[in-house]
C-alpha cells in the first residue's frame, strides 16, 4: 500500500444541489442508475479502444474490453466493473466532483424552479449520469486506474451528502470497478440476478461490449446500423433509440440509410418526440455518433452534419472516415462531404414526405423543430431549395391553427396575383385583426401570418418562392376600387386634404407622412410601411438587443369613410383649434403605436383617455 494520505474534498455546490434533487425527488424509475452506469462503462470502453487502436504502447493491451456485474448477498452491494479508460486522480476530481456540462447546470437550474410531479418526468428525460446512484446506494466507492503507463489506482469514497474522499489504493489492471453499498429498502429488489437482468435487459440492449452478469455472459445485440433493414422491425429501431437516449419516449420518426458505392456508410437517424430547446431548456448538443467500422469515433459529431440539425440522434459508420480523424477533415474530407450530402437529401425527402404522408407526425415534428430547419434556410445555402418545402405558416385563409406551405399558397393564388403576402405580429388572433387586411379580405387575397419572429429572417433570405417576391401587406399596393363608382365633389375632398394638414401639425415629427387610405373598410386609421422599413417585429428584435434602437417613422392613413374620422373632420371644421380635437387626434395614433407595441411613452395616454371620457359622460 503506498503512502498516499486520504483527502477529503467538498462537492461542488451544483453538484449537492443535484444530489439533494435525486434523493429527495419522487423520482419512481430509480432503476435508470444501472443503465448510466453501463452506458459510462460504454464510454469508458469506447475510449479505451480508440487509445489502444492509435498507440500501440500502453499497458494491459491484451485486457479484454467488457463490462461485469454482480452483487454480493453479505456485503449489500452492487458492483459494475469495466476494462475502460479508468480515471487519474485529477480527473476524479474533475469529472466526479464537479458538474462540467453547462446542459447540466441549466437543467438544476429548471429542476429546482418546477415541482415535484415535474420533476420526475425531467429526471427521466435529462439522464443524470453516475449521481443518479445515490438514489438507491447510501454510499458509493469508485475503484478506478488510468490506462496510462504507471498510473496508480484511486479509491474515491462518498455518501453522496457533501462531500467525498480519496486515496490510493490496490488495483492491478486498468478501469474502474464502481459499489454500490444499497441503502436498506432497496435490498430486496436489487440482490437478485433475475431483477438485475430484466434491468439490464430493459434499458442496455444495445450495449456494444461483452456484459456479465453474475459471470454470466449476457446475449448482446450486433449494431443495429450495420444489419440489412430487411432483418429489423420498427420495435428494433425503438428499442435502439430509446437505449442511446436513456428514455422511455419513442422517437417520432426514424430513417436507416445504406450505401456501398461511391462511399461506403451506414445510417440511422432518429427525430426525437420532445425538444428541451423547445421547451425553453439549453441549446441541444449535436446527438450523432460517429462511427468507423463499429469503432466510435466522436461522440455527439458536431461536424458530421450541419449545426441546425442538432437535434436528430443516431448513428452514422463509415470505412472512409479514419481513426485518427481531426475536425477539419470531417468537414472538407470530400468522401465525407458525399455522405453528409446523401444523408442531408434522403433526410430531407423523408420529412417531406413525412409532410403528406403522416401529417400529425410531421406537425410534432414540425412544432418541436421548425426553428433548427428555419436557421437551416438562414445558414445552409446550399441545401435551402430542400428545406423550403418544409416550412409551414398560418395564413388568412385557414381555420385557425391550420398550416400551409409555400406551395398550398401559391396554388391557390388569383392567375392575376403577383406577389406572396405576408404580416407580420405576435399571433395569428391579434394579426387578424390587423386594419392592414381590410382591403385584402375584400379582395380575396391570402396573406400568411408570421408570427414567429425567426419567419421574417426566413423570408428575407428566401426572397421569393416559385418567382414570386414575398411582400409585406403594409406595404404592399393594395386598393380598394371604390373611388370608381363614387364621385367625390370638390369640397369634401379639399376637406380632407385640410384634416390631413391639421393632423401633420399635431403629430409634428412622429410619423413619415398622413396620407388618405384606399385600403381601409371599416377602421378609422392604419400605420403602414415607409418605403424599405424594417417590419415591427424585426424592430422589436432590435430594440431588444439594443434599447436605444428608434422605431422607425411609419406613414399614418386615415379613412374618411369611418364615422369617428368624419365626426373629427366635423370639429375641425368648425373649431380648428379645439384642444379636444387635438386630444382626439393624439390618441388616434397612439392607440395604433399601443396596438403594435412601439410606444415607447405611455404615460400620459391614461390621463388624456380619462378626458375623453369624461367629454362622452358628459354627453350622455
Ligand atoms: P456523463 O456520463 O453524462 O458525462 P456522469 O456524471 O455519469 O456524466 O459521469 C461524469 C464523468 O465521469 C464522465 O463523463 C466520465 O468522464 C467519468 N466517468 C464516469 N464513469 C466512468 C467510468 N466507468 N470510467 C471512466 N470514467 C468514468
Amino acid at each position: 500500500m503506498s503512502n498516499t494520505k486520504k483527502e477529503q474534498f467538498e462537492f461542488q455546490s451544483e453538484v449537492k444541489q443535484l444530489l439533494n434533487i435525486l434523493v429527495y425527488s419522487l423520482y419512481k424509475n430509480k432503476e435508470v442508475f444501472l443503465r448510466e452506469l453501463i452506458s459510462n462503462a460504454v464510454d469508458a470502453l469506447n475510449k479505451v479502444r480508440f487509445k489502444l487502436l492509435t498507440d500501440k504502447d500502453l499497458p494491459d493491451t491484451d485486457l479484454d474490453l467488457k463490462i461485469e456485474i454482480g452483487f454480493n448477498n453479505t456485503r449489500k452491494t452492487i458492483v459494475i466493473e469495466d476494462t475502460g479508460i479508468g480515471m487519474t486522480k485529477q480527473e476524479i476530481i474533475d469529472n466526479i466532483g464537479t458538474i462540467a456540462r453547462s446542459g447540466t447546470m441549466e437543467f438544476l437550474k429548471t429542476l429546482s424552479e418546477t415541482d415535484q410531479k415535474e420533476r420526475s418526468n425531467l429526471i427521466g428525460q435529462f439522464g443524470v449520469g453516475f449521481y443518479s446512484s445515490f438514489m438507491v446506494a447510501r454510499e458509493i466507492h469508485i475503484i478506478t486506474k488510468s490506462y496510462q503507463k504507471d498510473s496508480p489506482a484511486w479509491i474515491w469514497k462518498s455518501t453522496g451528502e457533501k462531500d467525498y474522499s480519496i486515496e490510493e489504493t490496490v488495483k492491478k489492471t486498468r478501469g474502474t470497478r464502481i459499489e454500490l453499498y444499497l441503502k436498506k429498502e432497496e435490498e430486496k429488489g436489487l440482490l437478485d440476478t433475475f431483477a438485475l437482468r430484466t434491468i439490464i435487459d430493459n434499458h442496455s440492449k444495445f450495449v456494444p461490449f461483452p456484459i456479465s452478469l453474475e459471470g454470466e455472459k449476457l446475449v448482446s445485440t450486433e449494431a443495429i446500423w450495420a444489419q440489412p433493414k430487411s432483418s429489423l422491425k420498427a420495435d428494433d429501431y425503438h428499442a435502439f433509440f430509446k437505449f442511446i437516449e436513456h428514455t422511455k419516449e419513442e422517437p417520432e420518426t426514424f430513417l436507416h440509410l445504406s450505401s456501398d458505392a461511391p462511399v461506403q456508410f451506414n445510417a440511422v437517424l432518429f427525430v426525437p418526440k420532445t425538444s428541451l430547446e423547445a421547451l425553453g431548456f439549453f441549446k441541444e448538443e449535436p446527438g450523432i455518433d460517429l462511427y468507423s467500422r463499429k469503432v466510435l469515433i466522436q461522440k455527439g459529431s458536431r461536424d458530421i452534419l450541419p449545426e441546425y440539425l442538432r437535434f436528430l440522434k443516431g448513428v452514422i459508420d463509415s470505412e472512409e472516415i479514419p481513426l485518427n480523424i481531426s475536425r477539419e477533415t470531417i468537414q472538407n474530407n470530400i468522401k465525407i462531404e458525399k455522405i453528409r450530402k446523401h444523408i442531408l437529401k434522403q433526410l430531407f425527402s423523408h420529412l417531406k414526405k413525412l409532410k403528406t404522408g403522416q401529417r400529425e407526425n410531421y406537425l410534432r415534428i414540425w412544432n418541436n423543430f421548425q426553428r433548427n430547419l428555419k436557421e437551416g434556410i438562414i445558414s445552409d445555402f446550399n441545401n435551402r431549395d430542400k428545406i423550403t418545402p418544409l416550412l409551414l405558416f398560418h395564413s388568412s385563409n385557414e381555420k385557425k391553427d391550420e398550416l400551409i406551405d409555400l406551395r398550398t399558397y401559391v396554388d391557390r393564388m388569383a392567375a392575376d396575383q403577383k406577389e406572396i403576402y405576408y404580416v407580420t405580429g405576435p399571433d395569428g388572433a391579434s394579426l387578424a385583426h390587423n386594419p392592414a387586411l381590410e382591403a385584402f379580405r375584400e379582395k380575396k387575397l391570402e396573406v400568411l401570418y408570421l408570427i414567429d419572429p425567426l419567419d421574417e429572417f426566413v423570408i428575407e433570405h428566401l426572397r421569393e418562392f416559385d418567382g414570386k417576391i414575398f411582400k409585406i401587406a403594409e406595404a404592399a399596393d393594395i386598393r380598394l376600387d371604390r373611388d370608381k363608382d363614387k364621385t367625390e365633389d370638390k369640397s369634401t375632398v379639399k376637406r380632407v386634404e385640410d384634416f390631413i394638414k391639421y393632423l401633420k401639425t399635431v403629430y409634428e415629427n412622429r410619423v413619415a407622412d398622413v396620407k388618405r387610405s384606399n385600403r381601409l373598410v371599416d377602421s378609422p386609421c392604419l400605420l403602414v410601411h415607409a418605403p424599405g422599413a424594417p417590419s415591427i417585429q424585426m424592430e422589436k428584435m432590435m430594440k431588444l438587443s439594443n434599447k436605444d434602437y428608434p422605431f422607425a417613422k411609419r406613414v399614418f392613413e386615415i379613412n374618411p369613410d369611418n364615422s369617428l374620422i368624419r365626426e373629427m373632420m366635423r370639429i375641425h371644421d368648425e373649431r380648428p383649434d379645439s384642444e379636444e380635437l387635438k386630444g382626439l387626434s393624439l390618441q388616434l395614433l397612439e392607440n395604433m403605436l399601443l396596438r403594435d407595441g412601439i410606444l415607447e411613452d405611455i404615460d400620459h395616454v391614461v390621463p388624456r383617455l380619462q378626458d375623453i371620457m369624461l367629454w362622452a359622460a358628459k354627453k350622455l
